[in-house]
């Protein structure tokens, strides 16, 4: 294990850290109410190693194939996998068999296989809804289900028995403030937990903006960057 990435990830925490405590005080909120996601993609499995030993619980990813084999590089370690990526009906089932929450889902049709996977491997799967605040226009091809169908589809979430709901994931909209976004996120998620007071979980807020989602609400912010440098140019 490098010891300069080791110093070079812990700073990087650390400013992140220091920058939750801040937006968390600056609400009104404890530090404590704000869950730190390190999104480690495009990153090796080293890395989520040494994170691990900087006391990161929860660690990120977008891809499957990648996720798959660093979650099996890791699997000693007492870290939580967090899907956050786009996400195919025909890999659901497979995403469940490493995943400990999922974080896009954003349409029925993943719900079988994700079911599935979840009951291969013995134990219920965390679901959050993603959720889509980007202008009609600008929605096409870009993942999230429409505010005004999210009641039933968390409806679907609910009546399967190896899935259980948390609550909503968002993205900001590209080039639009994310203050905006987030705070009519929050409404949305008001509205949503009056219907499923246990699906508290606000996943919103990364790198750039999430000082914004915590003063709207964000429970869980999802921080790759901040933490650990550019991504690889390769998207
Ligand atoms: C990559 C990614 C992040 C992290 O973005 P950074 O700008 O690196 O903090 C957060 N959420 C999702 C859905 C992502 O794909």
């Amino acid at each position: 294990m490098s010891a300069h990435r080791e110093a070079e990830l812990a700073e990087g925490l650390a400013q992140v850290r220091q920058r939750v405590a801040d937006a968390c005080r600056a609400g009104g909120r404890r530090d404590d109410e704000v869950t730190v996601t390190v999104v480690t993609k495009f990153f090796p499995a080293s890395d989520v190693r040494i994170l691990a030993g900087l006391g990161v619980t929860d660690v990120g990813e977008n891809r499957h194939q990648e996720a798959l084999e660093k979650s099996a590089e890791c699997a000693d370690l007492d870290v939580r996998w967090h899907y956050i990526g786009g996400l195919q009906s025909n890999k659901a089932a497979a995403v469940a068999s490493y995943a400990d929450m999922v974080e896009s889902v954003d349409r029925a049709k993943l719900l079988t296989g994700l079911a599935r996977g979840a009951a291969l491997r013995g134990r219920p799967l965390d679901v959050l809804l993603q959720v889509s605040l980007d202008p009609p226009e600008q929605a096409d091809g870009r993942s999230g289900v429409h505010p005004d169908d999210l009641a039933a589809l968390a409806q679907k979430v609910v009546d399967a028995d190896e899935l259980v709901l948390r609550g909503l994931m968002a993205v900001a909209p590209l080039g639009a403030d994310p203050s905006a976004a987030f705070e009519r996120l929050a409404g949305i998620a008001e509205r949503f937990r009056r219907d499923h007071p246990d699906a508290g979980v606000v996943s919103a807020g990364m790198s750039g903006d999430l000082e914004a989602a915590i003063s709207y609400g964000a429970t869980h912010v999802r921080v790759g960057r901040a933490v650990l440098g550019e991504r690889p140019a390769i998207k």
